[in-house]
């Protein structure tokens, strides 16, 4: 039986690489997302990849949603925390609203998700959880506190559990990646793009989505049980830690 994994904002960008690059190497794969309902019956039209539709900072819909993969697929191996939203502002002009959408997309649905998963994993005694969280998370970015916040919240998070559940055949690993190119990243106007992000960036380009999913799919095999409390820089030199 291939194993299940579960990918949380699969449908498009880093999300959408990573749920194909696992499909490639052979596990089951469960793509969940927002509302985007055009966005995700295009990713299955192209994937195969069956989508399920919850808001992940929703924690009575993360255990209903959960339990709809499971009946459905069976399981969950593996699960990538990678669901995350931006709402930028410096810190005397961000609104409560634009604070708690951020840490609870960005943060409160890495707890949603892995309380709701832990169990079964413990039980099995076998998981793996990749948390998908950010440069801006370990060296801050202007503009960017809850953001930030969120994001290195995500690797504590990962350090914390990790300790929790390495007896049971369970590893936590987060994964920072630099300047991508998604939406996320390329809606920013592209003079600013060129003349001062690309700059920053040592391999003088971004980085491509399928470069972030390389890194999980590593993480995920079941060969990479010695990797745990990790955190992944995948930024091209952008931040050395
Ligand atoms: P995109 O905006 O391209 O895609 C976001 C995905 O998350 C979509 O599938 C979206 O669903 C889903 N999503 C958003 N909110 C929720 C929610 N409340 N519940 C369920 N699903 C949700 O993002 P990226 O691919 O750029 O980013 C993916 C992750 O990587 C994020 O965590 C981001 O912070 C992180 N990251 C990205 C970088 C980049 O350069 N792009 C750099 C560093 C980190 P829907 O389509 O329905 O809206």
């Amino acid at each position: 039986m291939a194993r299940v994994a579960l990918v949380t904002g699969g449908t498009r960008g880093i999300g959408a690489a990573i749920c194909k690059a696992l499909k490639a190497a052979g596990y089951s794969v469960a793509a969940n997302y927002a509302g985007n309902d055009a966005a995700a019956a295009k990713f299955t039209e192209e994937t195969g990849i069956p989508t399920f539709k919850w808001d992940v900072s929703d924690f009575a819909a993360c255990q209903a949603g959960i339990a709809e993969v499971t009946a459905k697929l069976g399981p969950v191996d593996v699960l990538v925390n990678n669901a995350g939203i931006t709402r930028d502002g410096m810190l005397h002009k961000m609104s409560p609203e634009n604070w708690h959408a951020v840490i609870n997309t960005n943060l409160t649905s890495v707890f949603n998700m892995c309380r709701n998963v832990i169990e079964g994993m413990r039980e099995r005694n076998f998981g793996r959880i990749v948390n998908i969280s950010s440069i801006n998370g370990q060296k801050g970015q202007m503009g960017q506190t809850n953001y930030s916040a969120a994001k290195a919240g995500e690797i504590g998070f990962s350090k914390a559990l990790a300790q929790e559940v390495a007896k049971k055949g369970i590893t936590v690993n987060a994964i920072c990646p630099g300047y991508i190119a998604t939406e996320m990243v390329l809606a920013v106007p592209k003079e600013v793009l060129e003349k001062s992000i690309i700059p920053q960036i040592p391999v003088g380009r971004l980085g491509e989505a399928e470069e972030i999913a390389r890194c999980v799919v590593f993480l995920a095999d079941d060969a990479a049980g010695f990797i745990t409390g990790s955190t992944l820089a995948a930024n091209g030199g952008q931040y050395l830690t």
